[in-house]
């Protein structure tokens, strides 16, 4: 007669026999799989560890033909890289054929823009004069460091310790969250890809999609030694469950909000921000305190200008026809208060540049970075600097000219980019 598992005593057996004594046994509908059974189960490969960015050292040069050979390495990560990103330029492609006006609408855009910045102080006195009469405090910041100490001042007058935010690469250029972790206040990004790169302490690694770079396996670990998910589970849609049920409850509790802007309108003397998540109008509108860091390239002269800009921006950054989320700020809501911040950091010194004025009327849809072959195999992050890709090696060297001196040949000379056919704002191929 066969003895089935099951009739054997456990208290018989050696200890090490016994199942459970056996963390690795596989047990299946109450039977312990024997050893050719239980090594059937598939066994998953390592997740690829993921390559981390430029070594940045003070003021020395960055190397990123060192850490675009690291991310070539990983060889998972180059390829998912390099797809994703070629997917975007293609539903870019599919959208730009869409409307055959979209070569008049880009020279539309480039006038626009160009226009605007050969008369900045003019619109920007006009938007100023408009928004103080909407109610919102305009200020003004000649740099980082001033724009960072505007928004702690308006923040300490509010008693103000914890502040949601939406993406904003104008407050990756001033260094803003660790100036405020500096002073005690805590900034909660409520953008699922600037998030994600919060908790992994990296900085964005892509103007529109800031972890495009990382794998599932990459953020389930993260979120799994941050916000304790399960490490093995890189479902996407329980990863981003989880990160709503995370963050929401600092969302709620949040002592004020902050937001960048697209677009700047003078004659209204109001701002548009676009966004695909709503979480700029969370952070703007769920606390009574709305403050927003603007570049002073934002502005321009009228609404109907806004009609061919938000046209062009959705397009060209995703390959949709419209961001899911349009919102226009007009001023405080009853009972809040709404202030703006107007930042210059070297833009008008960029301005009197004559190979680098154009760079101003980027509009920072990123359709340069989703097509550049450098870029797209070397990863954001490569670049060490807080704007990567084309339109990085153009704007990084005019911040610091030293450190960024390597990244103006990070480029491939094939045609591909920069390319003002290819550009909304036909500035990085003017530049290039
Ligand atoms: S340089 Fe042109 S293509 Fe690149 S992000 Fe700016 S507007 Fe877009």
């Amino acid at each position: 007669m066969t003895t089935t598992p099951e009739r054997i005593d456990s208290a018989m057996l050696h200890p090490e026999l016994r199942v459970e004594c056996d963390p690795d046994a596989i047990i299946r509908d109450g039977h312990r799989l024997d050893h050719a059974e239980g090594t059937s189960k598939p066994l998953l490969p390592a997740p690829e560890p993921q390559p981390r960015g430029a070594k940045v050292r003070g003021n020395r040069p960055i190397d990123q033909q060192e850490a675009a050979a690291r991310f070539i390495a990983a060889t998972e990560h180059e390829k998912m890289h390099d797809e994703r990103l070629w997917d975007l330029r293609q539903k870019r492609d599919r959208e730009m054929h869409g409307i055959p006006e979209w070569e008049e609408l880009r020279s539309l855009a480039s006038a626009i823009k160009e226009h605007t910045l050969t008369h900045l102080d003019e619109y920007l006195g006009q938007f100023e004069a408009n928004a103080r009469s909407n109610g919102i405090h305009v200020h003004w910041a000649r740099d980082a460091a001033e724009h960072n100490k505007i928004v702690h001042g308006i923040l300490r007058d509010h008693g103000a310790t914890s502040l949601i935010k939406s993406k904003s690469m104008l407050t990756e250029e001033c260094g803003f969250r660790h100036y405020m972790a500096s002073v005690g206040i805590e900034v909660i990004e409520t953008d699922l890809g600037e998030r994600i790169q919060q908790l992994d302490n990296e900085d964005p690694s892509h103007v529109v999609v800031p972890a495009v770079h990382k794998l599932r396996t990459d953020v389930a670990e993260v979120f799994s030694h941050t916000i304790g998910t399960d490490p093995g589970n890189t479902d996407v849609h329980y990863l981003a469950e989880a990160q709503r049920e995370a963050t929401r409850p600092l969302i709620l509790k949040a002592d004020a909000g902050m937001t960048g802007a697209n677009f700047v309108v003078a004659e209204t003397g109001t701002f548009v921000v676009c966004t695909n998540e709503g979480n700029a109008d969370l952070s703007a509108n769920v606390p009574k305190l709305h403050i927003a860091s603007i570049g002073i390239e934002k502005i321009i002269p009228r609404l109907e200008h806004l009609a061919v800009l938000v046209r062009l921006l959705s397009r060209s950054a995703l390959g949709s026809p419209m961001t899911q989320y349009t919102s226009h700020f007009r001023g405080p809501r009853a009972g809040g208060e709404m202030h703006v911040v107007l930042v210059d950091n070297g833009r008008s010194e960029r301005l009197g540049l004559d190979e680098f004025w154009t760079s101003l009327k980027c509009i920072r849809c990123g359709a340069c970075m989703n097509t550049c072959p450098v870029y797209r195999r070397s990863g954001g992050l490569s670049y060490g600097a807080t704007y990567s890709g084309p339109i990085g090696l153009i704007i990084d060297p005019t911040f610091n000219a030293r450190k960024y001196s390597n990244l103006p040949f990070a480029s491939s000379l094939n045609g591909s980019y920069p390319r003002a056919d290819l550009c909304v704002a036909t500035c990085s191929g003017e530049a290039a």
